[in-house]
């Protein structure tokens, strides 16, 4: 087998950096699995084989993250796109009331008009007009909300902005709240239990794409309209394992592996967050130092520990810093087309030496300056 060319730091916003040696056993399973005889990509998803990687990655899931009886585990398609309508086709249509949304970032805002189209949607509150720079404070979300929405819908990380909420918002008991975690999921421990819906794309933190978490409650389950297109309908997965028809047999296959990776290799979710703090920090660090070369988007309160988003002073400085990096194998740092400037996601399988490498680059750029 020749040898794949070498790899870069790669700081894509997703699809994402997957752990190497998840990619090595993914390469050595690819022709043909131990007692198979044929490739994760070949075999069918009623097999013993993808059964046992199906139950492992549920399995690793409910670990990880502590998931207990009251909550299914769901593997969708459609990506978090999908569960923009999903949600609210399964949590709004038919109800009498609303949803409220909150929006810290440009992802929760294309939730809101899918909504729509299944019942009250309301923008309860926005950091909009300050361009995005933070979570609300409790009191603040507090005030915002109706009074008793069908559910409250928020996004945890927002991958563009680069603004994360420090911990689960508190919210009254009985708010069915839901979350897009497409960005953070598996970065930290979470307490499931205060969720209705979780959900996330499986390819920043998770796996590659072509698979959704969806992490959802029995109370919710129960409240799901009849009638629904059959693989809308989160009871459909609920009710066969997600394997109503033929599941992202590789995509949950590498999901199994990547969330046994952080079990096994990383030592569960504290540490993982532990490890993304420290990463993290290299960055906010250098920032911090030179304010008067980098500005940081987020305020520091808010910032994420999974996309570092930050500017320089002028576009050519920011056209010169992408270059020097691209010439030192440190890739896709230009930030998105909505913000610009620069983003770095450091999701878990970035190592942290591709990180100090970044922080290094960032230290020389600013110490050369006149
Ligand atoms: N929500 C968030 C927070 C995201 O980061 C993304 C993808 N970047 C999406 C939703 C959309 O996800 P998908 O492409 O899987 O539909």
């Amino acid at each position: 087998m020749p040898d794949p060319a070498p790899r870069v730091v790669n700081f894509s916003a997703g699809p994402g950096v997957l752990p190497l040696s998840v990619l090595e056993q993914v390469r050595s399973d690819l022709i043909s699995l131990p007692g198979v005889g044929a490739s994760a990509l070949e075999v069918s998803h009623r097999s013993a084989w993808f059964e046992g990687v199906i139950e492992e990655a549920e399995g690793n899931l409910r670990t990880l993250l502590g998931i207990g009886e009251r909550h299914r585990v769901l593997f969708c398609q459609g990506g978090a796109t999908m569960q923009f309508s999903m949600v609210p086709m399964n949590l709004l249509r038919g109800n009498d009331h609303g949803a409220d949304f909150v929006l810290t970032g440009s992802w929760g805002g294309k939730a809101v008009p899918e909504a729509a189209r299944e019942g009250a949607a309301r923008v309860a509150w926005t950091n909009e007009g300050e361009r995005f720079v933070r979570v609300p404070t409790e009191e603040e979300l507090t005030r915002a909300l109706d009074d008793d929405p069908a559910y409250v819908h928020i996004t945890t990380n927002e991958t563009i902005q680069g603004v994360e909420y420090p911990d689960t918002p508190a919210l009254a008991d009985d708010v069915v709240l839901v979350a897009d975690s497409s960005s953070d999921f598996l970065s930290r421990p979470v307490d499931v239990s205060r969720y209705g819906v979780l959900y996330a794309g499986a390819q920043k933190n998770a796996g590659p794409a072509g698979v959704t978490v969806v992490i959802v409650r029995d109370d919710v389950l129960e409240r799901v309209p009849d009638g629904l297109p059959t693989m809308l309908d989160y009871r459909t997965y609920a009710d066969s394992g997600s394997m109503h028809n033929t599941p992202p047999v590789f995509a949950i296959y590498v999901v199994m592996l990547v969330t046994r990776w952080i079990r096994h290799e990383i030592g569960g979710l504290e540490r993982m967050a532990a490890r993304n703090r420290e990463k993290a920090a290299l960055l906010y660090d250098v920032i911090d130092e030179f304010p008067d070369l980098y500005r940081g988007h987020a305020q520091p309160a808010s910032r994420s520990r999974m996309n570092v988003t930050f500017r320089l002073p002028t576009p050519e400085a920011e056209a010169r810093f992408l270059e020097e990096a691209t010439q030192e194998g440190l890739t896709e740092l230009r930030g998105h087309r909505s913000v610009g400037g620069i983003r770095a996601s450091i999701y878990n399988a970035m190592p942290v030496d591709g990180v100090e490498r970044l922080a290094a680059l960032m230290r020389r750029s600013a110490t050369r300056r006149p």
